[in-house]
């Protein structure tokens, strides 16, 4: 058999490209910003993860471009040998600070940092209960791993005790969850699981791609908008959302961060964060520091996006954070309405299975710290205008 015989069936992409709908590489000739240049033509963005629009702010930017002429384009190895620098240490320990933690290290994407943490530490005998909505990088940790991969419902405690009663006694278990999930916005019950975790003698991993900058005291967190962080034993997080910068982070204490520096193949054989992008990231992560009153901006407006919404009749599913999905059922319907959203000037984001159930298919909203009130009206009469047209 052809091992390309599964590419000549595969022409989902080329037939929705044929019908007009096809939702994806859209490319940009602005930067990433609230209102952007896709294509030739004004967008307002509603489906960027740049929650407070520091990718734009001048501070930040002027720090990527001091670093890349002082310490060149690239670091040209692995954080274990030759590729760390004076600022990725710098990087970790504040924030390790930030997020009340001993320790962090720092990963290429924030991807990585999810295969590398899991991969780590759920070995042979383990088990790696995860949450159904978790990221893909999640999983793909998982499957990396030595260890047995179990899934519960939703956010659904009950159904997360049902299996940690059954795992042997004996055998080491890490619970990964979201801490806001990725499409549908909405809060892991982080209270909950801490306490299943300390009943079933069970460790507790947040990935916090969405939580840093957006909730929590000043932005720090999943942990921190509960006050668990003693709870949590390790936050996975991300520089490429609210850092405004491409990479990721564990954080932990002394003794699990210098297992997995030691252990973690994707940590150890792969190039560090390239020295703009580390810049970036710190200086993005003072910023926050100086500026609590970013997520606060950032809460308020989605809030407002939210009742807008809302008014404006259409079905949204409920979250508490800039990540705002507005159902549109079907995935013709999502493909048809999200093509129209465009071309009338809005982007946002398709979910499509296996990213949802097959019949509840959405359109992502999220929102910017850097948005105005003035911005989301427009772009939310954009959406209720295609998307209560039934012609
Ligand atoms: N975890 C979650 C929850 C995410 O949403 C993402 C990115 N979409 C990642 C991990 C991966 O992060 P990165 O894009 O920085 O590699």
């Amino acid at each position: 058999m052809d091992i390309f015989e599964k590419c000549e069936r595969f022409t989902l992409a080329d037939q929705l490209r044929n019908e007009g709908i096809y939702p994806y590489f859209h490319a940009l000739e602005t930067r990433q910003d609230v209102e952007v240049i896709m294509e030739g033509k004004r967008r307002i963005m509603l489906g960027s993860n740049n929650y407070l629009g520091l990718t734009t702010e001048p501070t930040v930017v002027e720090a990527g471009i001091k670093a890349l002429e002082k310490y060149g384009s690239g670091c040209s190895g692995s954080r274990f040998l030759n590729g760390t620098l004076r600022m990725h240490l710098e990087l970790e320990s504040e924030l390790a600070a930030f997020v009340n933690m001993e320790e962090a290290v720092t990963f290429s994407t924030g991807f990585q940092s999810n295969l590398g943490i899991i991969s780590a530490i759920v070995g042979r005998n383990d088990y790696v209960v995860c949450d159904r909505e978790n990221h893909a990088s999640i999983y793909d940790g998982c499957q990396l791993s030595f260890g047995k991969m179990v899934r519960y419902k939703h956010n659904d405690m009950e159904d997360l005790e049902r299996i940690l009663k059954k795992i042997p006694e004996t055998a080491g278990i890490l619970i990964v969850t979201d801490g806001v999930f990725s499409m549908g916005g909405d809060i892991a019950k982080l209270p909950e699981i801490c306490k299943l975790a300390e009943q079933y003698g069970a460790r507790v991993m947040v990935d916090d791609a969405h939580g840093l900058g957006v909730i929590g005291e000043g932005g720090r967190g999943t942990a921190s908008y509960f006050g668990l962080e003693d709870k949590v034993d390790i936050i996975m997080g991300t520089f490429s959302k609210s850092l405004a910068s491409l990479g990721g982070y564990m954080a932990a204490s002394h003794t699990v961060c210098d297992y997995v520096r030691h252990n973690s193949r994707p940590f150890i054989f792969s190039a560090s964060i390239p020295p703009a992008c580390c810049a970036v990231a710190l200086t993005a992560l003072r910023h926050l520091k100086a500026h609590p009153e970013l997520p606060e901006r950032l809460n308020a407006l989605s809030a407002h996006a939210r009742k807008d919404l809302r008014d404006a009749g259409l079905k949204i599913r409920e979250s508490e954070t800039p990540i705002v999905p507005i159902y549109t059922y079907t995935m013709e319907n999502t493909l048809i309405k999200a093509k129209e959203v465009y071309e009338a000037g809005v982007y946002v984001n398709p979910v499509l299975p296996p990213a949802t159930a097959p019949n509840e298919c959405l359109l992502r909203t999220s929102y910017m710290a850097t948005l105005t009130e003035d911005l989301i009206d427009e772009a939310v009469g954009v959406i209720a205008k295609v998307l209560l047209s039934n012609e």
